[in-house]
């Protein structure tokens, strides 16, 4: 939590924060992903206008876990950019003009991390481009050079592609 009224901004205010915030792993799909560095110092600006606040957030962070496919492990780099405004007005009821993470005059950078985070995610982590995955019938990682011989016919990754779309 960050108290906003302690920085005591006026209007054309311009602060930089670096605030420390541990992010603890996500859960994806019942799957758990750690999130690298675990304790985050995002840049936080800040800046001030007559009738509101202007938030910016901006960190890079690596996030590691199975992958979506094959559960091998994967990772992934992100860059995380946010931003929010928040009317300064105590009337205004547009939702669209107050910012969801900031209650009173505390802003949770921590929620509001863990958000960007996720909201920053593929659709899927995947250990390498286009991984098959699994052979339904026998396990076995598909694509890669090993014996397969299941009998299970073997899918063309354009048609695991294709697989994921219905
Ligand atoms: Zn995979
Ligand atoms: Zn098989």
């Amino acid at each position: 939590m960050i108290d906003l009224r302690s920085m005591r901004l006026g209007p054309g205010d311009v602060r930089h924060e670096r605030p420390r915030v541990a992010v603890a792993p996500l859960t994806i799909a019942g799957q758990e992903y750690t999130v690298t560095p675990a304790e985050l110092e995002p840049r936080l600006d800040l800046q001030a206008a007559s009738g509101g606040l202007y938030l910016k957030l901006a960190f890079s962070a690596h996030v590691e876990g199975p992958c979506f496919r094959c559960l091998e492990p994967a990772g992934i780099d992100l860059d995380v950019r946010s931003s929010e405004y928040h009317s300064t007005d105590p009337n205004e009821s547009d939702p669209e003009l107050r910012c969801d993470y900031i209650e009173g005059d505390q802003l949770d950078v921590e929620r509001w991390v863990r958000d960007a985070l996720v909201f920053a995610l593929p659709d899927k982590i995947l250990d390498r481009p286009d991984c098959p995955g699994l052979c339904p019938r026998c396990g076995v990682r598909l694509g890669l050079d090993v014996a397969h011989d299941c009998g299970e016919p073997e899918l063309d990754t354009r048609w695991a592609k294709l697989g994921d779309l219905l």
